[in-house]
């Protein structure tokens, strides 16, 4: 007899995304002809730079030439990708990552889903409250937690809340953590971290022999100097920690799905004695489950790197930041509370008083048909706040400001 997986049962039962998608189909039922301004969804809106569109067209009749062709590739990825990725993200900053320790992958949320297989279902997760979902999910999936509590949190989990008073940035916890995620520039907050409390989370890995996971999925957008690009600017961080990033945002790659995750070969796992690396445990795992991402898609994700993909690629984040900034001022003109926005093109803004994120979200949509994300459905610590996305076209954005201020 077959029997299931008996954790999926602990996972919340309205996944964000499905209930925000049924209260917008009700809204639309009631009132077929609204035009709904929607500046929930973290998709990109403009297309994909023409350097990577025409790397992408030559590497498909190439793969159609006699001679030419390529089947499997390298699980891992090409050299070329990996090698180019390499100097130009790390090289630059003057952090020595060898192409090796780059794995191409078909996306950073699938990567950082799996990536928890490699560790013991016994290793107790932190995780910042609010978030990106898929973390703590996963983990639930996996068993790493225990009982879903009646405060509806998730048990055996330690939370790091991000909230006003600590500017959204998690404290290390002064409990015991095995396996640590951070997100930064955080979705959903838009704000990122700076060096010295970053060095703090290094600092603690090192101290209680932790692994800390950082999706860097938003890192391109990062302006501001004080913020690390990568946490290996910090010193000690390739002993402890593995970076996660994504074409999807910065260049517009979430419909070609192109990602690589860093795993330095001097990060050890202290397995009751036994000293195990975690680049080789991951490589493993790569090729046993992942044929590697098609050859068309890592020759457009290379060509991003060369001169004119640089410059495409800074002119669509700058474009976006334009956006999230514009939104931002005309949001706290109008007298909310917004934050985020500058590192990221998230804004995390404050609902009025005493009214809950839901409620917000609820209002937002039947009085002024502004679609946004409950911030609540990213972690109980994002009670009393929504999200707005800059990756919205700019007359959106500009016609929800319209709304809001007509009343
Ligand atoms: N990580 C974060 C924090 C995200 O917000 C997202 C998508 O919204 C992803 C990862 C997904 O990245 P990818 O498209 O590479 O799977």
């Amino acid at each position: 007899m077959a029997k299931l997986n008996h954790h999926f049962s602990k996972l919340s039962n309205n996944y964000l995304f499905p209930e925000i998608e049924k209260r917008i189909a009700t809204y639309r039922q009631k009132t077929p002809n609204a035009r709904l301004m929607d500046l929930g969804i973290g998709d990109i809106t403009q297309p994909i730079p023409a350097s990577a569109v025409s790397a992408l067209v030559e590497a498909a009749q190439e793969m159609g030439k006699p001679g030419h062709f390529r089947g499997y590739g390298p699980s891992e990825g090409y050299p070329f990708l990996r090698e180019t990725i390499a100097s130009n993200e790390y090289g630059k900053l003057g952090i020595n990552i060898d192409p090796s320790e780059i794995f191409v992958s078909d996306g950073a949320q699938s990567d950082i889903a799996n990536f928890q297989e490699l560790f013991c279902t016994d290793n107790r997760i932190a995780i910042a409250d609010p978030t990106y979902p898929v973390y703590l999910d996963s983990n639930v999936i996996a068993g790493r937690t225990r009982a879903l509590l009646k405060t509806g949190r998730q048990g055996g989990v330690t939370y790091l809340p991000c909230t006003e008073s600590n500017g959204f940035k998690p404290e290390t916890p002064s409990v015991q953590v095995d396996l640590i995620y951070l997100c930064f520039p955080n979705n959903p907050t838009g704000v990122t971290i700076d060096r010295p409390l970053l060095k703090e989370w290094v600092d603690y890995a090192r101290k209680n022999q932790a692994v800390i996971l950082l999706d860097g999925a938003y890192s391109a957008f990062i302006t501001d100097e004080n913020a690390p690009k990568s946490i290996y600017e910090i010193e000690g961080a390739r002993e402890v920690a593995v970076e996660f990033r994504t074409f999807s945002k910065s260049a517009g790659f979430t419909g070609l799905r192109c990602s690589y995750t860093v795993v330095p070969k001097d990060l050890k796992i202290y397995d009751y004695g036994k000293v195990h690396s975690l680049h080789a445990l991951w490589k493993r795992r790569h090729d046993t489950k992942f044929n590697g991402v098609a050859y068309p898609i890592q020759r457009a994700a290379a060509a991003l790197f060369t001169p004119q993909g640089q410059k495409e690629v800074q002119g669509l984040v700058g474009s976006y930041l334009e956006r999230a900034r514009l939104f931002r001022q005309g949001l706290s003109a109008l007298g909310y509370t917004a934050y985020g926005g500058k590192d990221c093109p998230y804004i995390w803004c404050k609902t009025p008083e005493q009214v809950s994120s839901w409620d917000f979200f609820d209002y937002l949509l039947e009085e002024h048909k502004i679609v946004s994300i409950p911030g609540s459905g990213f972690g109980q610590a994002g009670e009393g706040f929504i999200r707005f996305s800059a990756f919205a076209d700019p007359s959106s954005l500009g016609e929800a400001l319209q709304r809001l201020k007509a009343g």
